[in-house]
């Protein structure tokens, strides 16, 4: 007989998908119409192996460093590890060598380099387009109107990067309106984009929401949310530490 509350990776997870599933009804959308990305940053390989254990195989992370140390230790829990983060250039090879996906494609130089590293690989990737929907001068992202040439360059020039859609971060604010329209704003530079008809690229993905915010990202259309401290705990230092695009100001 217990009363205590369980904490454990798996019932963790199962809350979480109850949330997102009720928050897609809520929205008047099908549940399971919204995927969940686990997200381990700063967590080591022993968790790992108990979200594994509850059937994760995908998992995000925001560094490529901390994905090049897990990915030894982790090599027989075969995951498919998803780059969440701001990105430099001259570590494209970690990625282009040990990721799935990346979710933090904001910028030509990074394509170029990723595409270069890529090819000597022998392999591709699926990739989001990070956008930059607010205005705080530190967030990372493709200022929006650029979207359409860059689109085209990569879909013409860079066929290792599978665009499948687009991603973005809120504004690191409480206040709920301002956190709304910068999902809003995703869906609809999508679904003008869309309109566009560029070749050789699909949209039809769009990664927002964390465990803040995820509710009001899947009002406003999201099909994947990030989500970290509400399956994993807290982390031990704070988001400004781990991600410094969040840092406040
Ligand atoms: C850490 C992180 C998340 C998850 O954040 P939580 O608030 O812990 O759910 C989502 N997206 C990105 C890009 C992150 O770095």
């Amino acid at each position: 007989m217990t009363t205590q509350q369980d904490h454990s990776i798996a019932a963790r997870l199962a809350q979480v998908r109850q949330r997102i599933d009720q928050a897609a009804i809520q929205a008047g959308r099908e549940p399971g119409s919204v995927d969940l990305l686990p997200v381990s940053k700063t967590f080591g390989p022993d968790i790992i192996r108990e979200a594994v254990a509850a059937g994760i195989h995908r998992l995000g992370e925001n560094k490529a460093q901390e994905i090049r140390s897990k990915f030894e230790p982790l090599a027989d829990c075969n995951i498919n590890w998803v780059m969440i983060g701001n990105l430099q250039s001259n570590k494209a090879k970690d990625i282009a060598t040990m990721a799935s996906e990346i979710q933090s494609l904001d910028r030509l130089s990074l394509a170029v380099a990723l595409d270069r590293r890529l090819q000597q690989e022998g392999r591709s990737i699926d990739a989001l387009v990070q956008i930059k929907t607010s205005t705080e001068p530190s967030k990372y992202g493709l200022p929006p109107d650029e979207l359409p040439a860059f689109l085209r360059r990569v879909a013409q020039e860079m066929p290792t990067l599978r665009i499948q859609g687009l991603m973005t971060l809120a504004i690191n604010v409480p206040n709920q309106d301002a956190i709304r329209a910068c999902f809003r704003s995703l869906r609809e530079l999508r679904d003008r984009t869309q309109d566009l008809g560029i070749a050789n690229v699909n949209l039809d993905r769009l990664s927002m929401g964390m465990s803040g915010d995820f509710e009001i990202a899947i009002q406003e259309g999201s099909t994947e949310v990030r989500i970290g401290t509400a399956i994993f705990g807290g982390r031990p230092y704070g988001d400004d530490y781990y991600w410094p695009e969040k840092a406040t100001s």
